[in-house]
This record gives C-alpha cells, structure tokens and sequence, in this order.
C-alpha cells in the first residue's frame, strides 16, 4: 500500500517535471496557417496573428475547421485590422482568450506583466479602406519580429534596424523599392498570398514564402 502511494506521487512529479520542461523550449516555433494568419509560440506562451480569418474570402486562402479545433487554451489574439481575410467576427465572438486589434491595441503594453518573455508594440500604419491599420514588433528575448498586415506603406518597417524576421506582404518588398527604402530583416517570410499564387523572389536563405499552409519556422 505504502509503495503504490509513493509510486504514485513519483509518477506525479515525474508527470510535471517532464511537462515543465518540454514548456521550456526556449525557441521560437511559427506555423503558418493561412493568408497572414499564423501561430507563434515558445512553449509556454501561445499567439495567434491574423487569425483567425474568415475562410476563403475575396478568393485568398481557406482552411479547414479543424484549425480552429487546434487554438490553444488561454491564447492571444492579435489583428492588424478587421478586414475578413484577416479576421472573423463570428468566430472571434467565440474565442476565449485575450484578443487586440486597433481598438484596445494600447492595452497590449499590460501584457508585459503576465508574459514578460514577449514585448509587444504597435504601430499605426496605413491601408487602404481601413481606418483602424496597426502593425506590430514582438521582441522576444532580443529576437525581433516584424509582423507588416496589409500596409502598403514601407516608412515604418524602414525605420527599424535589426528585425530578425519581418512578415510581408509581396507588394511591400515592391513599394520598398520604389521608396528606395531598405527593410533590415535577416529573413523576410513573405506572407499573404493567393492559393497557388506564385512569387518572383528567389528561394534564397533570406526569404521565406509562406506558400504552404502547415509550412514551420523553428
Ligand atoms: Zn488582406
């Protein structure tokens, strides 16, 4: 009797232990999931961007219900905007979880004291037929992340050195160069596009296409 007890609880402790530590991976993983809609987590803290989205619409890219069955517990939800390639009232109504758009995009900063491990901003940019446009760096143990949204306005990505991935959109990388504005990222994921919509910009180490749904960054 006196053993069953102690073995249980060794099998308690070694339960949490080894859940503990897979929590701490102490690396970034990005999902893609669709459009400019993906996961990031380290483990501990899980983020959605853009997503999630109302499938298929204006002919971008859909996905299956059972993403939706995949969103983990207590996430948090961060929208560029409400455009419904990017965002679903319907089913945002019944996320549970933190989620920020434009509205209470402020609030975000407070976040910092229950996941001190992510420092979230946000940025006011400019998109055609939407007042409410925010993009947004997440720095993540001094690993920077710029996530664009649909801006068409590269000012902004222009003036922040050091990003380790900027996701963009193609015609950023466009007005970029018109702009002759350099966009200081080690990897560009270029995001956002149509199913099967083919890219011009060559497989090279600093690019990453987000041309299929599922695709990782670890
Ligand atoms: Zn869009």
């Amino acid at each position: 009797m006196k053993y069953t007890y102690k073995n249980t609880i060794v099998s308690i402790l070694f339960i949490i232990l080894t859940n503990f530590s897979f929590g701490q991976t102490n690396e970034i993983k990005i999902t893609f999931i669709g459009n400019a809609g993906f996961h990031m987590t380290d483990g501990n803290t899980n983020i959605y961007f853009d997503f999630p989205y109302k499938s298929g619409a204006y002919g971008y890219m859909t996905y299956d219900e059972t993403e939706l069955n995949k969103i983990k517990d207590n996430s948090i939800f961060i929208f560029t905007h409400k455009h419904a390639d990017h965002y679903s009232k319907k089913i945002v109504k019944k996320l549970n979880g933190k989620i920020y758009s434009g509205s209470n995009r402020k609030k975000i900063s407070r976040l910092e004291k229950d996941i001190s491990d992510f420092k979230i901003k946000s940025f006011r940019t400019k998109h055609r037929f939407s007042f409410n446009h925010y993009s947004y760096i997440i720095d993540w143990h001094g690993k920077k992340f710029f996530i664009s949204g649909d801006t068409e306005h590269p000012e902004t990505i222009g003036l922040i050195k050091g990003i380790d991935y900027a996701f963009i959109p193609t015609w950023i990388l466009f007005y970029a160069k018109e702009k002759n504005i350099t966009i200081d990222a080690k990897t560009k994921v270029l995001y956002h596009l149509y199913p099967n919509q083919k890219v011009e910009e060559k497989p090279t180490t600093d690019f990453i296409i987000f041309d299929k749904q599922g695709m990782n960054i670890k």
